[in-house]
């Protein structure tokens, strides 16, 4: 839908296929970084996000024995954005809000209940081939944009492979309306918190506060999502008299994977269709706008200005491909481990090195523009023309030479 609204800004048709009947109501994620309002604000989607979410400049790294690890301020970056926070909202807000500008755009046709079965590409043309209660029908675009996550029928149709590997814990995330500053006293909005034993991610939405948990092998769906079970873990979080009341409970797999490519032809990848990761730095999202806007530059050039095809969306493939591996992979990943790790020297490490980078403002500042996304967008560009790039890469690697 985030592509659907920019092209159909530039006055480009679309057509919007999705399996669901309604707009998708489930929370998933919730933070937006600096990197992605900025880009956000080019459909006027920021202003309503703002109002609607919360803005939470400062998080932290906490360990669940010892407390307090190390404190992270985003103004630090006032200098560098004008977002210098993270907006908690929940994902479903974006959607509700996509879903209101589209549905009153000419430009745009919105086939919702409509399932994506195949794909053929033709010289200058892609059929795709959808599924409704009345049918099946076929229908003809220029360009098809698989933004149809994890499972994605067109990466599938495509016979793109998605390597990488699948956590062998599910993640389960379960949403209180209860003031949890009030359980757990010197808390941020926001908090990760490492243990060897069962670690958390505690953070706050405008809906409720949000508690997630890995739920080890063995355990089936049902058992860790059983109501006492909940209560149980919630319990051990911060205890409390009455049991707390659950507005909202989910359970997934989480995956590191990256599509071998993010192209074939006519086909494009983007968001969890081209790339999954762990939620921890919520980051997954907010990388799946960056594809969207950095592929809808290049299509509106392409369009309008009749720059080279394969030149253009080759950049996109290998760009966007570049910072999923350099940035959200590795994030997500190194996140991941700091948070289960069981060795207690290599905690103790990883805690001292998160003091020290939160006690100097210099590298503390390094550390939020790579989080933020806002690192990585300075170096690869959001659409940048294909030979732009290379020079821009070269430029940044001098500074960052320059800078240590
Ligand atoms: C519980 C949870 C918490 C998360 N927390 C965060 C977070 O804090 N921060 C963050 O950045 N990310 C987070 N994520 C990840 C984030 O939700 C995903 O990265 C994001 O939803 C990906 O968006 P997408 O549009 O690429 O795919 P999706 O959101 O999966 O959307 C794909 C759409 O395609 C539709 N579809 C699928 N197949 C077909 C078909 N064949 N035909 C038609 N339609 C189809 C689906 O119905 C769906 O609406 C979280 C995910 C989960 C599950």
């Amino acid at each position: 839908m985030t592509a659907a609204a920019v092209l159909a800004k530039a006055g480009k048709k679309t057509i919007v296929i999705e399996r669901s009947d309604v707009p998708q109501k489930d929370w998933r994620a919730s933070t937006f970084h600096a990197a992605t309002l900025e880009l956000l604000e080019s459909i006027d989607i920021t202003a309503a996000m703002i109002d609607e979410g919360l803005i939470v400049p400062r998080y932290q790294f906490r360990d669940r024995t010892a407390g307090l690890v190390a404190e992270f301020d985003l103004t630090l970056l006032s200098e560098e954005t004008r977002f210098p926070y993270r907006l908690q909202l929940n994902q479903q807000r974006l959607v509700a809000l996509l879903w209101d500008k589209l549905n009153n755009d000419p430009n745009v046709d919105l086939r919702f209940g409509a399932e994506v079965i195949g794909t053929e590409q033709h010289s200058d043309s892609v059929d795709v081939t959808i599924q409704t209660a009345a049918g099946t029908e076929t229908l003809r675009g220029a360009y098809v944009i698989g933004a149809d996550g994890a499972g994605s029928t067109v990466r599938k149709s495509a016979h793109i492979a998605l390597d990488g590997f699948t956590y062998e814990e599910r993640f389960l995330i379960v949403s209180t309306p209860w003031d949890m500053r009030d359980l757990l006293p010197g808390i941020a909005e926001v908090n990760y918190i490492s243990d060897p034993v069962e670690w958390l991610f505690i953070l706050r939405t405008p809906d409720a506060w949000r508690v997630l948990w890995p739920v080890v092998a063995g355990v089936s769906d049902e058992e860790a999502m059983a109501p006492d079970e909940i209560q149980r873990h919630l319990q051990s979080v911060a205890a409390s008299e009455t049991d707390y009341p659950i507005i909202d409970k989910q359970i997934y797999r989480i995956h590191q994977r990256v599509a071998e490519t993010f192209r074939s032809g006519r086909i494009l990848l983007v968001g969890d269709a081209a790339h999954l990761n762990s939620p921890v730095g919520g980051v997954g999202l907010n990388s799946g706008v960056h594809d969207v806007f950095d592929l809808t530059t290049r299509l509106l050039r392409i369009l309008d200005e009749g720059t080279d095809e394969a030149s253009e969306l080759d950049t996109f493939a290998s760009v966007r491909r570049q910072v999923a591996i350099e940035y959200v992979q590795a994030d997500t990943l190194r996140n991941t481990n700091r948070m289960r790790e069981t060795d207690a020297t290599l905690r103790a490490e990883s805690e001292r090195e998160l003091r020290e980078i939160a006690a100097d403002p210099d590298k503390a500042r390094a550390w939020l523009r790579r989080v933020s996304l806002l690192e990585g967008v300075q170096k690869y560009g959001i659409g940048l023309p294909p030979n732009e790039i290379l020079e821009r890469v070269e430029a940044t690697a001098v500074q960052a030479g320059a800078d240590s």
